[in-house]
């Protein structure tokens, strides 16, 4: 596999780069998608994923990234499991170095490296993520019909998903280290105004309390009184951060959260580097749009690669 060059090359195997990976083998373009861990990314880190049209009763993250792959590996997606430690962007020749030594290049490259969310880091969250335990009100919110959730954050997003929760929770707790919120005054406003949602401040999760699912947090409060909450679910919203180590981030002009701006047909400011799904700076991170954007990236490449002959 050392120094072997195709005219495009795919980085990342989650919803958005196995839907470029779908694409491109489909078109018969000279293509690799190179993945790290299990194709599939994010969403296997989902029990149940409702809002992917095409299932009315919902599939698993596993099986919908399963069916995404034998969909691509139906036209012959030529992939591999490597990790990429560093791009090179400054020829119109891409160069991507992995970590067993070997150096791959390309004439386009789609960036699909996704992202994370950020943790809490407390004892109990990874236990029981996917067990009341979320990072995506939009995904999971219909879960907790009737019920009494915590969202932890003060920012735009935070307040936005506490809004959208109180469509199906009794009750929704916002938990927040400062005594005001970052959100906009807007926001602010209709938050205050929900009767649904009340707001505890100067105040952090310290532990996530459960066997099957969450039953209770532990909170420690800014004067170093603790104290416990009863609640049926948990909301991490204090932001998302990218998978970016691999990428030279000035050439990209990355944002100042470190995710890649592009226009909307997925280019950057490199001309033949594409950036699709979570890793593109913008509002949604929904598997909708990762693979849409996958879609999309590949159609520009196309463009480029034709351009380039
Ligand atoms: C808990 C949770 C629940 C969610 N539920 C829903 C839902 O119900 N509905 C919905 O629409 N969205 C949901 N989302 C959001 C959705 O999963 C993401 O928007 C989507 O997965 C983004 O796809 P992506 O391909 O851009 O990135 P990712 O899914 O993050 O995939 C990126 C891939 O790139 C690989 N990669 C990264 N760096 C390298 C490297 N250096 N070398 C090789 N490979 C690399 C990673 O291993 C990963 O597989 C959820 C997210 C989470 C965290």
């Amino acid at each position: 596999m050392a120094n072997t060059h195709h005219n495009l090359i795919i980085l990342g195997g989650g919803p958005a780069g196995l839907t470029a990976g779908l694409y491109a083998a489909r078109a018969r373009m000279d293509h690799l998608l190179i993945e790290k861990g299990a194709e599939g990314g994010q969403i296997l880190l989902t029990d149940w994923i409702d809002n992917y049209p095409g299932f009315p009763d919902g599939i698993s993250g596993f099986e919908l990234a399963e069916k995404i792959l034998a969909q691509a590996k139906r036209f012959d997606l030529n992939s591999m499991f490597a990790n990429v430690t560093s791009i090179e962007l400054s020829e119109t020749v891409k160069r991507l170095e992995l970590d067993n030594g070997d150096s791959l290049s390309c004439d386009c490259l789609i960036i699909c490296t996704g992202a994370r969310p950020r943790p809490l880091g407390v004892p109990g969250e990874k236990e029981l993520t996917g067990k009341g335990v979320s990072y995506c009100a939009t995904c999971d919110a219909p879960f907790y019909r009737n019920m009494h959730v915590a969202v932890v954050g003060g920012g735009n997003t935070a307040i936005q998903e506490a809004a959208h929760l109180t469509k199906f929770a009794d009750k929704v707790t916002v938990i927040h280290r400062r005594d005001e919120l970052r959100a906009t005054k807007i926001l602010q406003e209709k938050a205050f105004a929900n009767p649904k949602i009340d707001f505890i401040w100067n105040t952090t999760v310290t532990e996530i309390i459960g066997t099957d699912g969450v039953e209770k947090l532990q909170l420690l409060n800014r004067d170093q009184t603790t104290s416990e909450l009863s609640v049926d679910g948990i909301f991490v919203l204090i932001g998302v951060l990218p998978n970016n180590d691999m990428l030279p981030l000035d050439v990209l002009k990355a944002d100042e959260g470190g995710f890649i701006p592009t226009d909307q047909e997925t280019r950057t400011v490199v001309p033949g580097v594409m950036a699709a799904g979570d890793i593109r700076s913008k509002e949604v991170r929904q598997v909708i749009n990762a693979a849409g954007e996958g879609a999309t990236a590949v159609l520009a490449a196309e463009q480029y690669l034709t351009n380039l002959s």
